[in-house]
């Protein structure tokens, strides 16, 4: 069973190891945007009020960097130092020093290549200076990392409070509600057909859009021109399927200029750059009955300013009755000049995490969590 942080008992001088999703954008050394430091705070100042001693651990992307600017972030928030080594006995040292409702930041994991290589010497290692593991970085629960799936082996494990609002706000769309729509957009077939897989057996609907459609133009021996194809392989078995619902009209780019056309007039020159409004009004009748509406990827080159077919579909979701859970790191930021954001029941931010959360049910660091023992 998955416990949260809510269920542990008396933490008080205990060493909590909290891997937190710290990567937030830095410019020149400073953090640009602290919403996933403010999030990491829900779950620490909740355990520094309880007087553990909090270790944090987090990974950054981008390769070689350091967690130096989000302490320089968190530090005037609660009280913490930081810890360039990530083991070994400067680190322990640091940890040994920290007193009841303290924090500690340990460098970048990454900078460690047993953190990707869920090396379990290295999980040992960190796990030796806690006593418990809270794992609230969601986003990084798909990877078999040391820091995600390592850790609860040797600790007894707990998520976050970030972490259990993720599971509580995905959940329902595992269950959707009938009549109900999935939509999936974005560019690359291949890492979204597991979860159309498992969309098509829950939901009464799956509209597919964005480059994906492509595939299925191309399966459905469509002229497609010049435009993205990555898996019309993949979307053969499904265009037979009556659950898919596929736009008709469509914007083309050439060598011209941009215009609409519909899925049977794709000339050879042409780029399907994104869906016409045309397309979504046709969707309007299913978004407007619907009592469950999943959403991900979005439907255009949004990048290159093609965002009117996700702006509508935005709208139409934000305007419909139905419960609605979107997500997607891409599908983020096509949309988030919209300001719609508190108008969806639930916004993941979980990005790949939250695609194979919704295809299989779980994730490697749900189900370590659950096989760890408790306190
Ligand atoms: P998410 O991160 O929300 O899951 P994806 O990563 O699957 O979404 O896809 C996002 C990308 O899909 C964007 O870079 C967008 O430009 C691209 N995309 C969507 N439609 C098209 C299209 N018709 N042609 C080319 N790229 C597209
Ligand atoms: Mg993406």
């Amino acid at each position: 069973m998955l416990r949260s942080v809510k269920d542990l008992p008396e933490i008080k001088g205990l060493r909590v190891m909290v891997r937190a999703a710290m990567n937030a954008p830095v410019e020149n050394g400073v953090v640009t945007d602290p919403y996933r430091l403010e999030r990491t705070l829900t779950t620490v100042s909740y355990l520094l009020s309880k007087g553990a001693r909090v270790i944090l651990i987090s990974h950054l992307s981008k390769d070689g960097a350091s967690l130096s600017p989000m302490y320089e972030y968190l530090k005037k928030k609660i009280t913490v130092s930081f810890s360039p080594d990530i083991v070994g006995p400067a680190a322990r040292k640091a940890v040994d020093a920290l007193k009841d409702g303290e924090a500690l930041i340990l460098e970048n994991l990454r900078l460690n290549a047993g953190e990707k290589g869920n090396d379990e010497q290295f999980a040992r290692e960190l796990a030796s200076m806690a006593d418990i593991f809270v794992n609230d970085a969601f986003d990084v629960a798909h990877r078999k990392h040391a820091g995600v799936v390592g850790l609860p082996k040797f600790l007894p494990g707990y998520a976050g409070l970030q972490f259990m609002a993720e599971i509580e706000g995905l959940t329902p769309a595992l269950h959707p509600e009938s009549p109900s729509l999935a939509i999936v957009g974005g560019a690359k077939l291949v890492t979204k057909v597991k979860l159309i897989e498992t969309l098509l057996q829950k939901y009464d609907h799956v509209f597919v859009g964005g480059a994906i459609v492509n595939d299925f133009y191309k399966a459905k021996g469509y002229e497609v021109g010049k435009s993205l194809v990555s898996g019309a392989d993949s979307a053969k078995p499904m265009i037979g399927n009556s659950k898919i619902v596929l736009p008709h009209e469509l914007i083309v780019e050439n060598p011209a200029g941009s215009h609409e056309t519909d899925a049977e007039h794709v000339g050879v020159e042409d780029v399907i750059i994104d869906i016409a409004p045309d397309a979504i009004d046709k969707l309007s009748p299913y978004t407007a009955k619907a009592k469950s509406i999943l959403w991900n990827g979005p439907m255009g080159n949004f990048e290159k300013g093609y965002t009117g077919g996700t702006d509508e579909l935005a709208k139409i979701i934000a305007n419909s009755n139905a419960k609605s859970v979107v997500g997607g790191g891409d599908t983020l930021s096509s949309i988030q000049n919209l300001n719609l954001m508190d108008k969806f029941t639930f916004v993941s931010t979980a990005g790949g995490a939250m695609l194979d959360f919704l295809a299989t049910g779980t994730l490697p660091g749900i189900e370590a969590l659950e096989r760890s023992r408790s306190l």
